[in-house]
């Protein structure tokens, strides 16, 4: 790599190892390397490691524009951003010992593979005396702190919230003061485009680029009006898709932009206002929290049932070397609720949504998603799969965990018999149809198709095969 050349003693310098974590303020890793003396960024695309799950579409395209601004908002501290692209064990190591660095800081992570990665990480570094730490920065409570009277990993969200909240939560951390960058050997790294995050072809990201701004500034001002504006009524507003009635804070959760602890704190200085709305949202926090929880237990929560008794539930799969039951349609019902054309306006509205704006609605998740595992029959990972490769807020732990707690197959999850009526659900949640009526205008006229299943046969379909399941086991 080619080098460029500041002042500043290489010894003094530290690494921080960003992730999912980018932004300036309340970063504990960051503020260690600025304490160091020269702090340095570093950001590695890993898709290589063994077991590692690739982005999604959505999520590169964020992640493009967050490094940007990332980049952006470590030159204001003076500290320079070094981007590479390969296996992040192998490369850590290496770009500490082309900089000179004596430490190397991060913020944890807790999937399984980035856990191994970041072991090896650790050893290679200490090996070469790099001094090593790693800080709790993305979840209010580390998954191994929190355990059932019998020692074991809560399953259930109301007594894991009630455990969780009733712990102290740190206050966010400040801003490193400008001028802690400038070390002595820079390696220039890869340029962002390298890294070829955007799409290629065709630019399918014009809705994202309208409804998004990806930055931690956009990231703070979107909580600043939500906690003004959209929270005293978010109880009861955040059901209804027609409004603006939730934070939209998740893609800026799921990259860092925004820390829960930032989230959490903002919130408590107005829970005085209006307590209800606020213990509603901070729950919605604590699901937040109960995911990463399941998956740090069960690191195969996107492949596996977490119930293992549904391993014999029939769902369709469209891939022939899959065992489970093929129905001729399947292929064609799948790509037909992924593009919003399965005749029923609520589902294809969300389905919409999702493909122009990178998000939909946590109402039209749970309806789309309940449509497609208990109408359609088709098994949850190829939602999951789906919802992966385009939502902005795509995350490891809450895409299959609440994919599984619709499916029925998940930790406290809905009650299998509890399938969501698309046609009910439409009427009490956008009741004059602004929403569907926004997405879906062409719903009613001839050329919308007619629905690809009878609600009420594909119900009963669905409660004979879970019986049968039942039955089996
Ligand atoms: P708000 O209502 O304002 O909630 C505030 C924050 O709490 C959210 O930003 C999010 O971080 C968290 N949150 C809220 N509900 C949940 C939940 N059920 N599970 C976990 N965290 C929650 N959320 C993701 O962040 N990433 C995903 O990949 C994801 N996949 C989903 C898949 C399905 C099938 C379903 C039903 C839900 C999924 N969710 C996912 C949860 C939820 O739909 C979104 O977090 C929410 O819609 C984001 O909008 P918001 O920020 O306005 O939420």
């Amino acid at each position: 790599m080619a080098s460029s050349h500041t002042d500043g003693n290489p010894a003094d310098t530290a690494i921080v190892w960003f992730r999912d974590d980018l932004r300036v303020a309340d970063n504990p890793a960051l503020l260690a390397a600025a304490a160091h003396g020269n702090a340095v960024g570093l950001y590695v695309l890993d898709q290589e490691s063994a077991g590692i799950r690739p982005l999604g579409g959505a999520a590169r395209w964020w992640l493009h524009h967050a490094l940007e601004d990332l980049r952006a908002g470590l030159a204001g501290l003076g500290i320079p951003l070094i981007l590479a692209r390969g296996p992040a064990a192998l490369l850590v190591p290496e770009i500490c010992d082309q900089v000179g660095a004596s430490a190397v800081f991060w913020n944890r992570r807790y999937g399984a593979v980035e856990r191994v990665v970041d072991t090896v990480a650790k050893q290679r570094l200490q090996r070469a005396d790099v001094q090593v730490e790693s800080f709790q920065a993305s979840l209010l409570h580390e998954p191994w702190r929190l355990a059932t009277g019998a020692g074991t990993p809560y399953r259930v969200f109301t007594p894991f919230w009630k455990a969780a909240s009733s712990l102290e939560i740190r206050y966010p951390l400040p801003t490193p003061a400008p001028g802690c960058g400038a070390p002595g050997r820079i390696p220039a790294g890869d340029a962002l485009d390298d890294l070829c995050l955007l799409p290629l072809g065709v630019d399918w990201a014009a809705g994202l680029r309208e409804h998004w701004s990806p930055s931690e500034g956009a990231g703070l001002s979107l909580l600043g009006a939500f906690i003004q504006d959209v929270l005293p009524d978010y109880a009861t507003a955040r059901e209804r898709p027609d409004l603006h009635g939730s934070s939209r804070l998740s893609p800026y959760l799921r990259w860092g932009q925004l820390s829960p602890f930032q989230v959490w704190h903002a919130l408590a200085g107005s829970r005085a206002g209006h307590p209800h709305d606020a213990s509603v949202f901070a729950s919605q926090l604590g699901w937040r929290e109960f995911c990463w929880h399941q998956l740090f237990h069960n690191p195969d929560l996107a492949v596996a049932n977490l119930r293992p008794v549904f391993n014999a539930y029939p769902w369709k799969w469209p891939d022939a070397s899959e065992p489970a039951a093929e129905g001729p349609d399947t292929r064609a019902h799948l790509a037909a609720w992924q593009q919003g054309m399965t005749g029923l306006p609520l589902v294809d509205a969300g389905q919409r949504e999702l493909w122009h704006t990178g998000w939909m609605h946590n109402r039209v998740r749970m309806v789309s998603a309940s449509f497609l595992v208990k109408n359609l029959g088709i098994h949850w990972r190829l939602g999951e799969q789906w919802f992966w490769d385009t939502l902005v807020d795509a995350d490891a732990a809450s895409n299959p965990a609440n994919w599984q707690w619709v499916a029925g197959s998940g930790a406290d999850a809905s009650p299998f018999f509890r399938i969501f009526n698309p046609e009910t659900q439409a009427k009490k949640f956008d009741p004059e149809g602004r929403y569907t009526g926004a997405w879906v205008p062409e719903a009613g006229n001839p050329h919308y198709p007619e629905p690809l299943v009878d609600l009420k046969e594909s119900r009963a379909l669905a409660l004979d095969s879970y019986a049968g399941m039942k039955a089996a086991t």
